[in-house]
């Protein structure tokens, strides 16, 4: 039973990143930075580095149904968050678990393909991320290849920029965050799409490439909803949290790309 006295609890179901920068990792750094108690469901395991992505091991159906009995089971789930889910079986399960639990908070991060080019998730898996898991998300937050995956149409100008947000609400989430970070510019523009309108969060272009920001941001907000923020206050701070720590980032490996201090 949790006490005052004790942190939220958030679950992340995501992809392992044995190079500790993205995916399960940064989640729960993310976690712990917001004093949130965090829980993983790992649906698959990455072998990579700064480098990039070497393999990848799907984790079988039952382990999957197994790590999500065992934690809402016992620990009272403020908010979940998924991110890498790496083929359609598995995206499927874990929405029919969604669907039957009903945490008070999900946040979806459409994990597609990674900044070094992997396959993060299978092609024929995109339709049952936007049949069955997008629907039951508060927010998901596509990056601009993502949301142009989604749509199944190109997303260059302003135009098609705004009118993205109404074809994503229309799939069926609360709200949708549609990162500008893929967008030429000196400043990246976020927008925030919910039933009152558009929010644009922007900042300055940081010159380097940062490794898990996407990931981390979806935590973040994740971590922001288990505190009792609002989800407009949630991916404020949320996105505040990412601009610093990737400020912040550091090369731990050999690869061109930083990663985050949480
Ligand atoms: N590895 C895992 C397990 C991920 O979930 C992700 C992104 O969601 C990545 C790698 C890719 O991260 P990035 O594109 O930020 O390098």
């Amino acid at each position: 039973m949790a006490t005052s006295n004790q942190p939220p609890i958030a679950l992340t179901i995501a992809g392992s990143d044995s190079g500790g920068g993205a995916g399960i990792q940064a989640d729960l750094k993310t976690f712990h930075a917001h004093h949130v108690h965090g829980l993983s469901v790992i649906a698959a395991i990455t072998s990579q580095n700064t480098r990039g992505v070497t393999a990848v091991h799907p984790v079988p159906l039952a382990h999957i149904r197994n790590q999500i009995q065992a934690v809402f089971d016992d620990f009272p789930i403020a908010a979940v968050k998924t991110g890498m889910l790496g083929n359609a079986k598995t995206v499927r399960l874990v929405a029919r678990e969604l669907r039957r639990r009903k945490p008070a908070w999900l946040v979806v991060d459409p994990v597609m393909i990674s900044t070094s080019g992997s396959r993060l998730l299978d092609e024929d898996a995109v339709e049952a991320v936007i049949n069955e898991l997008i629907p039951l998300a508060d927010i998901v937050t596509p990056n601009l290849p993502e949301a142009e995956s989604l749509l199944g149409r190109p997303l260059r100008t302003a135009r098609q920029l705004e009118a993205a947000g109404e074809a994503l609400l229309a799939l069926g989430a609360a709200s949708v965050l549609l990162k500008g970070g893929h967008a030429r510019g000196d400043k990246v523009v976020d927008r925030y799409f919910d039933d009152r309108g558009v929010i644009e969060i922007r900042h300055t272009r940081l010159p380097r490439e940062g490794h898990g920001t996407g990931c981390t941001l979806a935590s973040a907000i994740a971590a922001e909803l288990a505190l009792g923020h609002t989800p407009r206050q949630a991916i404020r701070r949320a996105s505040a949290y990412v601009h610093r720590a990737l400020k912040d980032g550091y090369r731990p490996g050999g690869g061109a790309v930083y990663v985050l201090r949480h």
